[in-house]
């Protein structure tokens, strides 16, 4: 099966390799740069399902192969529910990680420890011939009080997932990515995709790309 992942991404494209390595059949994946032609869709939805849909169909329709994408960020319960999905360009344009964390840390400084809970969610979208389906995966935690830690990206090194006294960015890949939003946004998929082989498998029909005039 070839899947191309909408994005440019590395880290994103290595995170969704991985968590699919343990699948028995395991697609190929191409990313964007195998499709230098394709552009990806401006994310100006207002929600993370709306943007992860329209980043997804832009880019089955330009290189007719099944496509994942993923629209991502951190909605902060003090702030009502921002960034949200502007939580890339959260400090302006371009994205620029350390300045939104700031920005972050400065809007809620006021904020007690009791009242600095938020959540990562993560909506990924499948398109394929019959349709697009998502996603959704969320973690909570609350945000701390100053950056800790070296690794990941974005709010990582403010964000401490509940019951764990240490950021995100203070824990490795596979620690992060076994409790994360996107870890679970992506098993969902993977566990759809398992399930969806399967069935495929009692249907040589569907492998061979015919579909039947009445699937069951
Ligand atoms: P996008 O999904 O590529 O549009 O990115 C959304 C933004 O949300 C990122 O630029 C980060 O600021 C934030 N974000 C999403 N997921 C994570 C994460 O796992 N850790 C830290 N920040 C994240």
């Amino acid at each position: 099966m070839n899947i191309v992942l909408a994005t440019r991404n590395r880290k994103k494209v290595e995170e969704i390799r991985k968590i699919f390595a343990s699948m028995k059949i395991e697609p190929r994946f191409y990313s964007l740069d195998d499709f230098p032609e394709c552009t990806e869709a401006e994310e100006d939805g207002v929600t993370f399902e709306e943007n992860a849909v329209k980043k997804a169909v832009q880019i089955f329709k330009c290189t007719k192969m099944t496509a994942i994408a993923d629209d991502s960020g951190l909605e902060v319960d003090a702030l009502k529910g921002a960034p949200g999905v502007y939580s890339a360009r959260y400090a302006g344009e371009p994205s620029d990680d350390f300045a939104n964390s700031r920005k972050l840390l400065d809007e809620i400084k006021d904020i007690s420890d009791e009242g600095r809970g938020a959540r990562f969610v993560c909506c990924i979208a499948l398109a394929e011939p019959d349709g697009v389906k998502t996603f959704i995966g969320y973690v909570k935690g609350r945000i701390g009080r100053e950056m800790r830690g070296r690794n990941g990206f974005g709010y990582d090194p403010l964000f401490f997932p509940e019951g764990h006294d240490r950021t995100f960015a203070e824990m490795d890949d596979t620690e992060k990515n076994a409790m994360s939003h996107r870890g679970e946004a992506l098993r969902e998929l993977r566990e759809y995709m398992v399930r969806q082989a399967h069935h495929d498998s009692c249907h040589p029909e569907l492998v061979e790309g015919k579909i039947p005039d009445k699937p069951e």
